[in-house]
Order: C-alpha cells, then sequence, then structure tokens
C-alpha cells in the first residue's frame, strides 16, 4: 500500500473544495490523420440510417501518435482501449462517426471531457465519440449561450464571467459542461439559480442510428437530457442555455478540526447539517472530513446577508479553527476550486442523497472510523436544496433527487493503480453499510459499479420513462456503457 504522502494528498484536494480537480488532458493535437467516411448502403442486409451524412473525420486508431492521450481520462485507474476514436469537429461528423460504427459493428461511447468517474466515456476494442474539439462558447441575443459539449468549465467561465453573465456549473476546471450538464450538474451558485440541466433550453443530438434531432421539435427528449443524457441514447452536439447576471463578487468562510475520532467528527457533522439548510440561497457549503482533518467550506456571493453572520458564529463554536477569506471577484475567487493539473489514480463514487442528520446518525460513526482510518480517503456531504428543488424544474427535468438537501461523495486517492487496495475494500464496504441503512439515491455524475441497482439509484422513478426514450432513439444499443439505459 503506497498512498499519498499528506503533503502530497492536499496539494491534491483542494483546502475544502466542493470536490478534488484534475487537469486538461491536452488532448489536442496539430497531426491530422482524415479519413472519408462513406456509409456502405449498398449492403442490402444492413439497416441504413434515415439521414446518411458524408463527411470527412479524423479517425485515431492504435498505430496513431495521439491514440493514448486521446484515449485516457481523467482517472489513470481506468485503462481502456477502443478500436479507434473519432474526433470530431462538427454534429454532421457526429452523425458520420455513428454510421461508420453502425457499418463495422462498434459499440460507441461518448467522451467531452473524461470525468466519467468510472471510464464510462471509453470503451474496450468500440468506437469514442471524441467532442473536446466541439468547445465553442457563442453569446447569443436575450442572454442565452451556445455552449459545445466540449467546453470545459474554466474555458465556460473564463468567456462568459467578464461579460457579467453566468452559468451556474460545477468547480472542476477541466470537468466539460458535456457531461456535467447532462447528469445535473451543480456547483456553488446552484442553491439560488439550480442546476446546470435546468438552464438548458435547446440541444442538438445525434441518435444511436446517427440520425439528427433537435429538442425544439421534442421536449420528451428535453426532459430525458436534463439529468439522465450521459451516454445513453444519443450523443449531444450543441447546447444553447439561458445565463444570469452573474454576481460580482465571493467570499469564503473556513473552518477546520484535526485529528478527529469518529464522534467528534460525528457531532460536528450533526451541527453542520442542522445549521446548512439555513444559510441563504447565495451560499455553498461543503463539509469534508480528509483522513482525521476536517475542513468545512461556505461560500457566499451576497455581501449584505443578515443571517450569515450568526451561522457562522455558531459552527465556529464547535471546530478548532475558524476564518474568512477577502471578498474577490466571481471569477477569481471561482479559481481557487479549480484544482490541480495532473490524472490521478481515483476511486471516486456518489455516498448517497440525505434529507437531514437523522438518515445517517445510525451509520456515520462506522463510515468516520474507515476513512479516518484509510490512507487516501476523504468523505465529503455539500449543500443542496434552495432552487434546485424547484417544482418547475423536477417537472421539466429527468434529474430525480430535487427533494434532498445534501449529497455526500467517497474519494480516494492513491500513487498508483496497484497501490488503492485498501481503498477499494474501504469503498465496499462504506457503500454497503449506506445501502443497508436505507440509502440508495445516488448522483449520476459520480457514478459507480459498486451500486447494484443503479436504475434506481440514479434515476428513481424516472427509469422506465428513459427506457421509452432508449427505445426510441437508440433501440439497438448502439450506444453504450456498463450503466446506461436499456431498452
Ligand atoms: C474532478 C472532478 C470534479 C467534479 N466536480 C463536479 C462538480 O463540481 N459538480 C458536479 O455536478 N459534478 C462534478 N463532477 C462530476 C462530473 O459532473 C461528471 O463526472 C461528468 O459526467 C463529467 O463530464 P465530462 O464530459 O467531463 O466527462 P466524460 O467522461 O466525457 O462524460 C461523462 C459521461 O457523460 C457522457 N457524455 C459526455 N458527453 C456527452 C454528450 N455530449 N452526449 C451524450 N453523453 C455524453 C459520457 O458518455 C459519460 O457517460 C466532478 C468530477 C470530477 C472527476
Amino acid at each position: 500500500m503506497k498512498p499519498y504522502t499528506r503533503k502530497q494528498f492536499l496539494e491534491i484536494t483542494t483546502a475544502a473544495g466542493i470536490s478534488f480537480y484534475l487537469s486538461a488532458c491536452g488532448l489536442n493535437s496539430d497531426k491530422k490523420k482524415v479519413a472519408k467516411i462513406v456509409p456502405d448502403s449498398a449492403t442490402p442486409e444492413k439497416k441504413v440510417p434515415a439521414h446518411t451524412h458524408q463527411a470527412h473525420i479524423d479517425l485515431v486508431d492504435k498505430n496513431d501518435p495521439r491514440y493514448d492521450e486521446l484515449r485516457k481520462g481523467f482517472n489513470k485507474r481506468i485503462d481502456k482501449h477502443p478500436k479507434v476514436i473519432a474526433l470530431c469537429t462538427t454534429t454532421a461528423e457526429v452523425a458520420a462517426a455513428v454510421q461508420y460504427a453502425h457499418e463495422k459493428g462498434l459499440a460507441i461511447a461518448v467522451k467531452s471531457g473524461g470525468h466519467s468517474m468510472e471510464g464510462f466515456s471509453c470503451n474496450d476494442d468500440g468506437m469514442v465519440i471524441n467532442l473536446s474539439k466541439m468547445n465553442a462558447v457563442e453569446m447569443l441575443d436575450d442572454h442565452k449561450i451556445k455552449v459545445g459539449p466540449g467546453c470545459t468549465i474554466s474555458s465556460l467561465y473564463d468567456t462568459i464571467l467578464p461579460q457579467g453573465r453566468l452559468l451556474p456549473a460545477g468547480s472542476c476546471a477541466t470537468v466539460a459542461v458535456g457531461g456535467l450538464t447532462l447528469g445535473g450538474g451543480y456547483g456553488i451558485c446552484a442553491r439560488r439559480f439550480g442546476l446546470t440541466c435546468d438552464h438548458l433550453v435547446e440541444a442538438t443530438m445525434v441518435d444511436g442510428n446517427g440520425n439528427i434531432h433537435n429538442t425544439k421539435d421534442d421536449t420528451e427528449l428535453m426532459w430525458a437530457l436534463k439529468g439522465g443524457g450521459t451516454g445513453n441514447f444519443g450523443i449531444v452536439t450543441e447546447m444553447i442555455f439561458t445565463t444570469h447576471p452573474a454576481p460580482p463578487t465571493l467570499q469564503a468562510h473556513y473552518f477546520k478540526s484535526r485529528k478527529l475520532r469518529p464522534e467528534r467528527a460525528a457531532a460536528i457533522l450533526q451541527t453542520w447539517m442542522e445549521l446548512a439548510p439555513q444559510l441563504p440561497d447565495s451560499c455553498f457549503s461543503g463539509y469534508v472530513l480528509n483522513g482525521s482533518t476536517l475542513n468545512i467550506l461556505i461560500t457566499n456571493y451576497e455581501p449584505d446577508n443578515e443571517q450569515l453572520p450568526t451561522l457562522l458564529k455558531k459552527l465556529a463554536a464547535v471546530v478548532d479553527e475558524f476564518r474568512s477569506s477577502h471578498t474577490g471577484t466571481l471569477q477569481r475567487m471561482l479559481r481557487n476550486y479549480y484544482g490541480v493539473g495532473k490524472q490521478l489514480y481515483f476511486r471516486n463514487s456518489s455516498a448517497g442523497f440525505f434529507k437531514s442528520y437523522a438518515d445517517v446518525a445510525p451509520f456515520i460513526k462506522d463510515i468516520f472510523e474507515q476513512v479516518i482510518a484509510t490512507p487516501g480517503m476523504i468523505y465529503q456531504v455539500n449543500t443542496l436544496g434552495g432552487k434546485i428543488n424547484d417544482a418547475a424544474f423536477e417537472k421539466q427535468s429527468s434529474y430525480p433527487h430535487r427533494a434532498y438537501d445534501f449529497v455526500s461523495e467517497l474519494q480516494a486517492y492513491a500513487s498508483a493503480r496497484a497501490h488503492d487496495d485498501r481503498q477499494a475494500v474501504a469503498t465496499t464496504s462504506i457503500l454497503k453499510i449506506t445501502e443497508q441503512h436505507g440509502i440508495t439515491r445516488q448522483y449520476v455524475n459520480y457514478c459507480s459499479l459498486e451500486f447494484s441497482n443503479w436504475e434506481h439509484a440514479y434515476y428513481g422513478d424516472n427509469y422506465a420513462r428513459l427506457q421509452a426514450i432508449k427505445r426510441k432513439y437508440d433501440p439497438n444499443d448502439n450506444i453504450r456503457h456498463p450503466q446506461s439505459v436499456k431498452a
């Protein structure tokens, strides 16, 4: 077992951020290998897609020097080798790539930013449609923005915040808008404005047969893409979002306690979970137990907040250290949560949605015991609630967890593939404990192969409705990964 040293570990994880963050994968290369794809419509027994497109697509195979960089995601634990990678730049190219895969009998995986925790954006012996070059952000009328799925969070913020506009999104600089939005998408502005997917007003999608659709004519597809669209029934190639006026500034408040035993960590969690729902919607908060060290972060972008000082004082009373940052511009302060710039071996997973401390009280000390005893493990709980729990948003989207005020995440880091055995055992054990205590809802964007009933965990009662969408747009399961919606 060779976990990171504490110093390395602290460099990897943010002090008390929403999550840990990794670098851009530097997928782009100037060298191009261009293949012309002509659909083989002459073969009679083959099912020919309704729309056929002839397009030049950049096909990268194992002999191409770019192959390794392009196939890898952010999690070094995942090591898959597709037969071919289609590096697409337009919707037409994506459609042509799907047809090519169809004709060659290749399963399709879809990759925007490559942050899938289980590597669902890559496959073995199939085709990966890589959208990293479809990354433009365009300002439209009515404060709408058109965003390519491969656009990273940092690129999004760097483009729209200087123009005074905000799309509530996550924090990690190199997560892409594609995967983030299609699974939900929450971050430090979500309690006031809602999830990233709640801002999606139009999307273009290539289905499993290579046909191009737009959600303008299809409200059911739009519903499905808001929370249920990650690699399930089509490749989203273009998204239009509404935006809000960007809050000008942000301030952060940091709380810390060291050398915690499970009992004290649980007592502080209880206080935090009782106070957090009272925070104004302009606040985000995260409870991060990193081994035996606890960091709590509260961010706020509304300076004239009356109730906040009282809540900060109450929380400060139960921890060892408390400090507030200066107030900085939103764009500058968000960079504090962008994370470090390298790929890592990690084993992260959703660890359940909760409504209150009562949900976790029966088992939380057992979990903390394992987190404290296992080098490299983090247990994190983040605030939800506010506008996320909006009735209209609920109706318009397949994201099914709006009633929960908290989402938890288990994180584990090792310095190499061979060194995470103990963490793997602890992860399995912790997720089992939560499930045994009736915690069965999980966030699809923190996917894990550990969830046996992932259909219910990710989608709740919406799974059957998503299956109908799958039957309509990808009945032959051409687009798939180990936990994709099945027709
Ligand atoms: C370091 C880190 C930090 C994170 N921080 C946050 C956070 O703050 N908030 C939050 O909500 N989540 C966060 N997440 C989770 C993140 O939202 C998901 O991992 C998300 O799915 C990543 O999207 P991606 O495009 O980068 O990844 P990818 O691996 O490319 O895609 C993820 C999944 O979406 C599918 N997909 C991607 N693009 C498309 C497309 N265009 N059409 C159809 N399917 C597609 C893929 O097939 C795959 O199943 C974080 C994850 C990591 C690893």
